[in-house]
């Protein structure tokens, strides 16, 4: 994969400390293949209590990050309305507002696994077989600001995590990725890449950092996901916050805390034709509507003001070929967003689309404006659902 397309240089030298996020009067906890059974309506729930669990086992719970009384179980959320405990009658023990903390440091790997599962950390990006382990230290997308703020703020958390990963990780070799080679993390060499994007994507940061676009047994964990997991190690406590560039600032938001009440907190209003953009703005998503609760893995949001860019549109691809000298993957985005419009999967399977490293580069500077990046996005979702497909009919085949 070529280093060669325009570059967007990434944000460097933010090292505020975070502001506190919110007390959100409800919140939306967002569920993605959970569970929806763990609670029920008007059930009395404590800061950190379990409200869905997930039946993958390298998947994390879900949880309460706030006390209250759940008001609603949907298939896409648990929704929570703030609530004190009620004072406890004469005798009686007070209710519970914090869940129970778990001591992780003497548990070997398998019940550590089994632990931080039930804290809420997604265990997949960790657990990935790898000889190398890269910590992206770089800000994902432009526009985002938190990665030095937490090696400058929260170091001695991030050491936790990373002396935490040691016990689930085979690798040997661990590097933190950084735009300057004075940045340090205990247990970890520094390895300096340049702040531009994409090299903050993770197959190009893999790239840059060994000089290989074909390196094997690499793992890439970003800066968000160590400092989680250093939460947990410090307080024995689930998951119930995030960290988040919200336009210009970095946050610790509380996970379920609605887009609206965040931007009220941070005193951005929406203006008619303003787009909302939850993640960084070249990977992240526009939204249709503010009442959506913000989930573990959300790192940014933008607001976009109306005529800044013109609109996407479904005008047909007109060939100027500029997608294809953006592409660091140096494949042809424009068929394969031609190939997932017409439904043509197999087509973007010859046509490399598992190469995509999902930069959003292609869309960015597409000349018609089309939305290149989610049909290509959308076609990959289809081949995994059409393998799925394969599979199970394979496996009934040899049952019967
Ligand atoms: S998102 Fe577009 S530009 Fe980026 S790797 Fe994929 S096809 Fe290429
Ligand atoms: S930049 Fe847009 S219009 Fe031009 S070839 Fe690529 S997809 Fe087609």
């Amino acid at each position: 994969m070529s280093m060669s397309t325009t570059p967007f240089a990434l944000i460097c030298g933010d090292r505020s400390a975070f502001i506190n996020g919110p007390e959100p009067a409800e919140v939306r906890i967002p569920l993605s293949g959970h569970g929806q059974k763990a609670v029920k309506k008007k059930a009395q729930v404590h800061t950190g209590m379990l409200v869905a669990d997930h039946p993958g086992d390298k998947r994390g719970e879900a949880h309460s990050s706030i006390c209250g009384v759940v008001a609603e179980v949907t298939p896409e959320c648990v929704v929570i309305t703030a609530q004190k405990p009620a004072e406890p009658a004469e005798g009686e023990e007070p209710a519970k507002t914090q869940a129970d903390a778990i001591d992780l440091s003497s548990l070997e790997k398998d019940g550590l696994k089994a632990a931080l599962k039930s804290l809420g950390i997604d265990l997949r990006v960790f657990l990935r077989r790898a000889e190398l382990l890269i910590i992206n230290g770089l800000n994902p997308d432009p526009g985002i600001r938190w990665a030095e703020a937490l090696l400058e703020n929260h170091k001695a958390t991030l050491e936790k995590g990373l002396a935490l990963l040691k016990v689930l990780s085979p690798a040997e070799n661990i590097i933190l990725a950084a735009h300057d080679a004075g940045i340090s993390l205990a247990g970890a060499s520094t390895r300096a890449v340049a702040p531009v994007y994409p090299n903050s994507v993770e197959r190009l940061l893999a790239a840059a950092v060994t000089g290989s676009e074909q390196a094997k047994g690499v793992n890439v964990i970003g800066l968000h996901e160590l400092y989680r997991l250093g939460c947990a190690a410090e307080t024995g406590l689930p998951v119930t916050q995030t960290v988040m560039t919200v336009q210009d600032k970095n946050y610790l938001v509380k996970v379920g805390t609605t887009v609206q009440a965040l931007l009220d907190h941070a005193g951005i209003s929406v203006g008619e034709g303003d787009r909302v953009v939850l993640g960084g703005p070249l990977r992240g998503r526009s939204l249709s509507r503010l009442d959506i609760g913000i989930g573990k893995d959300d790192t940014a949001l933008f607001v976009v003001p109306a005529g800044t860019y013109p609109p996407v549109s479904d005008t047909a691809c007109i060939n100027c070929g500029e997608c294809i000298l953006r592409c660091p993957a140096r494949i042809r985005p424009n068929l394969l967003g031609r190939y997932s419009e017409f439904r043509m999967y197999d087509k973007c399977k010859d046509e490399y689309i598992d190469s995509c490293v999902e930069c959003g580069l292609c869309s960015y500077w597409c000349v018609a404006r089309r939305p290149v990046l989610q049909l290509i996005q959308l076609a990959k979702h289809q081949i995994v659902l059409q393998e799925q497909q394969v599979t199970a009919c394979s496996l009934q085949g040899e049952t019967k």
